[in-house]
């Protein structure tokens, strides 16, 4: 699916100089990716993201692949790239009026903004380290908390770490076996550490009673 979606990079970015209502494409991909956020969470982000199959497919290629800096695990700094994402899409689309034209430059420059800073980080660190910060997986996070979540079998996981190593975005399911299930924000829902883990205790579902939120009620 990601070879079949990155060919829509460099045809926004390079097309859309030409033809600015190309840009709208991205529009689409929003309505696409919030609708499919409603029943499977990051989906879109692991299965069909376009800029994300540049950084897995191409990107990987040439990175030095080191481990993520501990910043790209912080919640502030995943909500101070959003607010400051979003707050330039709003300024520009504030701009531009009602012109479908210049909506669709706002698009393309959001696209070249996200690859400039995903290619500056996903050069020297894991290829996919804009994905932890990147305000589109932020938002389908956002409406996808309780939706088709990672759940770690408390009885199988034997805290190996395989899991985190297949990982795109470092998210260590094996870390979060007390809590049961790995939050909507941190899973692209790729399924790489499902089909990695030795034991079988990967899986997706609904939300579960955490063995921690459970103590916490019988208390
Ligand atoms: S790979 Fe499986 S067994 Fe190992 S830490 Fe992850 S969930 Fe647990
Ligand atoms: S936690 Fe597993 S399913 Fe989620 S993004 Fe990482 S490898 Fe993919």
């Amino acid at each position: 699916m990601q070879w079949l979606t990155m060919p829509l990079v460099p045809l926004v970015i390079v097309g859309g100089y030409f033809y600015p209502l190309l840009g709208l494409v991205i529009v689409g991909m929003i309505a696409v990716f919030m609708n499919i956020a409603l029943f499977r969470g990051r989906y879109f982000c692991g299965w069909f993201c376009g800029l994300g199959g540049v950084f897995e497919r191409i990107l990987s290629k040439v990175s030095l692949n080191k481990p993520m800096l501990p910043l790209f695990t912080k919640k502030w700094f995943r909500w101070l790239m959003f607010g400051l994402m979003m707050s330039l899409l709003g300024s520009r689309l504030y701009m531009s009026g009602s012109d479908p034209e210049l909506i669709g430059s706002t698009f393309r420059m959001m696209w070249i903004v996200s690859l400039g800073f995903a290619t500056a980080f996903g050069l020297i660190l894991k290829p996919r380290t804009w994905c932890t910060v990147c305000p589109m997986g932020t938002m389908q996070g956002l409406i996808s908390k309780n939706t088709y979540l990672l759940r770690v079998d408390q009885g199988k996981c034997k805290e190996c770490g395989i899991c985190k190593k297949s990982c795109p975005i470092e998210t260590d399911p094996g870390a979060l076996k007390a809590e049961g299930q790995v939050p909507s924000l941190d899973c692209m829902r790729c399924s790489n550490c499902v089909v990695n883990c030795p034991t079988k205790a990967l899986s997706f579902g609904s939300e579960q009673k955490s063995m921690k939120s459970m103590k916490s009620m019988s208390k």
